[in-house]
């Protein structure tokens, strides 16, 4: 028998399969983890086929070592999946490897925990009548069973335990103990579905995509809870998918009042020996529910009954890391394999997933009403144009700053929102609210400080830095957005006796930082919590009677197709936070843009009309989901390298479009936006295309990309970021 095997070493070189034959005494399964020898030296790879013959001549084939585990580690639905991910997402299969099997299983250096107990063996009291201390020790066995060695140790002192042990008066047993993370406790609440609920629990089945699409508050978690629970009393497994884990807490003790010992977490802050235990119980099946972060999606869980993405649109489910991949590709991939639904759910569905759903490719479930029957908190559109007419120049508007003097009056609390992701990127007219945008792209321009330049970044042209406004002629066009320290210090200065709260990631790098800040904002009345889109996630805070948006205009003008629709996603997810329970909430937008369509269809939680426009924009304008973007990004550490590369990597695409002349509508290649990082500079290829034969000229493209020895060219499609 002859084994294929990858080597688990993620080089470049070694992207391939190696045939190793597989001496008579070995016994071996698809998915092991074997040791071979390579070269001089003996390497770990994993068996991914067996078969009868091998096309090399046989006289040559090495033999493999030896297997390394008494269980094949890949699972066979794994293997398929790895396939599909090298395709789909041009992956090396080395590079999938270290996401499907975690680092802490493969390099075998995380251990299990054991605790050691002392128990009664062959003793002799009598014997002992003069050894007083050792006498305890054996009465105190006799009334508890067993007791932790160490805790022998450290009431009657080390060598009295010893000489015990040595007299085999007493014995030590082993026990397995379990790293598990840890969670606040809470109560399960006894929840009955009411009827949009019910619906979407009874239409979600089979073995197709749904897009749940719920206001907030709708009772979405308690879908997901049903259907999993159906899972698992048809004895399947479940895996949910949050978007980040850390900021969600409350999420997942719900679930763990809910499932108890049969959930298990996967995200990247656990530390290695927890992600070692939760990922072997979840592998041996102890563990049937998965709830975690992008990565839980590779969970080694069999016979899965239900997928769940909470929050779907959410821009954290595509890796920008290497190896990039998107979760929900994943998700679809495992669900038809395991015959089961996926459910993607949502208050703001993706632009995209939603066209899906309208052309019928995935069904749509609606809950368009709250499960405790309040209406949304209403949101009122500030015009900070008028403001800076009528000469408030400041962050605030009159109306925000009124709104949070009555929250202070009422003991009750606030939440400010600023959006920093978009921090200081685009040009603005403070008199008419012209931005600066691409002549070709319809996209806002980004500002460069290292070269003083306005570029874009879907085409690469630049602009000279704009002096005066074109539109009216003002000299108040500049680039610039305020900080969460600036806005915490003159809230400060306003309410002087109120407790003001600051989230964001300064104030939250330290473990357990975020919990420690929302727990004190939960318990202080009156407060204002100040952040950014950490706090606009999933928080439930009875007192929250007003969000105030203070810029919503820097997520509108990012640099990106998507920004629309990111900022339309964002008001309806930070309004979400206000009005939650008996007092009615309430949210201040302020914009310098108030006529933009985003806003009226926001402040009217209109998603289906903001959905047809912006898709209409996106047709029309050849953006996706209506057409494929492709970046290829090469980075080196030296400039002259990566320009070469790319270089050469360019004038084999040159060919690609003029074969495909038709299909492709666009295609350059530039410095990208963030020159350097780490040291590394950074030259990047954009291509837009249509969506007929895409995926064979996407192949050919990725085809271009391989010769180059040198830089790490990283290959996305539809990427989040452009930067
Ligand atoms: P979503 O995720 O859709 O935004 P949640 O699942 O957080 O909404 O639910 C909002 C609130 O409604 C929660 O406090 C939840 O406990 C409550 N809830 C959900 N379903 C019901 C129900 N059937 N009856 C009463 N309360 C419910
Ligand atoms: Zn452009
Ligand atoms: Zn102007």
């Amino acid at each position: 028998m002859f084994a294929s095997v990858i080597i688990d070493q993620d080089v470049k070189a070694l992207n391939k399969v190696f045939e190793y034959l597989v001496p008579p005494h070995i016994d071996i399964n698809v998915g092991a983890r074997v040791s071979v020898p390579f070269g001089q030296r003996i390497l770990q790879g994993f068996v991914i086929a067996l078969k009868e013959n091998c096309d090399y001549d046989a006289s040559k084939i090495k033999k493999i070592y030896g297997v390394m585990d008494d269980f094949s580690l890949i699972k066979p639905e794994h293997i398929k999946l790895m396939q599909y991910m090298c395709d789909e997402f041009h992956l090396r299969q080395t590079s999938v490897l270290r996401l499907l099997v975690p680092s802490e299983i493969r390099e075998g250096k995380v251990k299990d925990l054991f605790e050691k107990y002392a128990v009664l063996a062959d003793y002799d009291e009598q014997s002992l009548s003069r050894a007083k201390k050792q006498l305890q020790i054996i009465q105190k066995l006799q009334q508890e069973g067993r007791v932790l060695l160490s805790q022998l140790k450290s009431q009657f002192g080390d060598s009295a335990v010893k000489s015990l042990i040595d007299k085999n008066f007493i014995a030590i047993q082993k026990q397995k103990i379990n790293r598990a993370p840890t969670l606040i406790d809470r109560d399960d609440k006894n929840v009955v579905l009411n009827a949009q609920q019910l619906h979407a629990v009874k239409t979600i089945k089979g073995d197709k995509t749904f897009l749940l699409h719920g206001v907030t508050g709708s009772g979405k978690t308690e879908v997901y809870m049903h259907l999993i629970s159906q899972a698992l009393q048809d004895g399947k497994s479940a895996i949910m998918l949050v978007p980040e884990i850390s900021l969600t807490p409350q999420v997942v003790s719900i679930f763990r009042a809910r499932f108890g010992e049969k959930i298990a977490l996967l995200h990247s802050s656990l530390s290695a020996g927890e992600r070692f235990d939760e990922w072997r119980r979840i592998f041996s099946g102890e563990a049937q529910v998965v709830v975690g972060a992008r990565s839980a999606i590779f969970a080694p869980c069999e016979n899965v009954g239900v997928i769940i993405i909470d929050e779907e649109h959410e821009q954290s489910y595509i890796s920008e890391a290497n190896p990039r991949y998107n979760s929900q590709l994943v998700a679809q991939f495992r669900a038809r394999y395991n015959h089961c639904p996926l459910v993607l759910g949502s208050a703001t569905p993706s632009i995209d997933d939603y066209q899906r759903a309208s052309q019928g490719e995935i069904e749509l479930v609606e809950m368009p009403l709250r499960a405790n029957g309040k209406p949304l908190p209403r949101i009122q559109i500030i015009d900070m144009m008028n403001e800076l007419r009528s000469g408030n120049g400041g962050i605030f508007s009159t109306q925000l700053l009124s709104d949070l003097a009555k929250v202070v009056n009422d003991k009750k609390q606030a939440m400010i929102f600023i959006n920093r992701r978009g921090y200081s990127s685009f040009m603005m007219c403070r008199e008419c609210g012209y931005v600066a945008k691409c002549n070709d792209c319809d996209v806002s321009l980004v500002y460069h400080r290292e070269d003083n330049r306005l570029k874009c970044h879907y085409c690469g042209k630049q602009y000279k830095v704009l002096d005066v406004c074109p539109n009216c002629g003002s000299d108040r066009i500049k680039q610039g957005a305020v900080g969460t320290e600036k806005i915490v210090s003159e809230l400060k200065a306003i309410f002087k006796d109120v407790k003001i709260l600051r989230m964001d990631n300064d104030t939250t790098s330290k473990k357990n930082a975020h919990q420690k800040l929302l727990q004190e904002f939960a318990s202080t009345k009156p407060a204002i919590l100040v952040g950014t889109q950490m706090i606009a996630k999933g928080h439930d805070f009875e007192d929250v009677t007003l969000v105030g948006i203070v810029d919503a205009d820097q997520s509108l003008y990012r640099a990106d197709y998507r920004s629309t629709e990111r900022c339309f996603q964002l008001i309806t997810q930070v309004s979400g936070r206000a009005g939650r329970s008996e007092s009615e909430g309430k949210v201040d937008l302020q914009t310098y843009s108030p006529r933009h369509y985003v806003y009226k269809f926001a402040a009217n939680y209109d998603y289906k009309g903001f959905f047809r426009k912006e898709s209409n924009i996106r047709k029309t304008a050849a953006f996706p989901p209506f057409s494929k973007i492709i970046r290829i990004l090469f980075c080196h550490s030296d400039e002259n390298v990566v320009k070469d590369e790319l270089k050469s990597c360019y004038n084999k695409l040159l060919k690609v479009r003029e074969q495909h002349f038709d299909d492709i509508i666009y295609m350059d290649a530039m410095k990208s936006p963030i020159k350097r990082i780490k040291n590394l500079f950074r030259y990047q290829v954009i291509i837009r295309m249509r969506l007929e034969n895409s995926k064979q000229i996407e192949d050919q493209i990725y085809a271009c990309t391989l010769d180059a020895p040198k830089s790490s060219v990283f290959f996305e499609v539809n990427p989040e970021n452009m930067s």
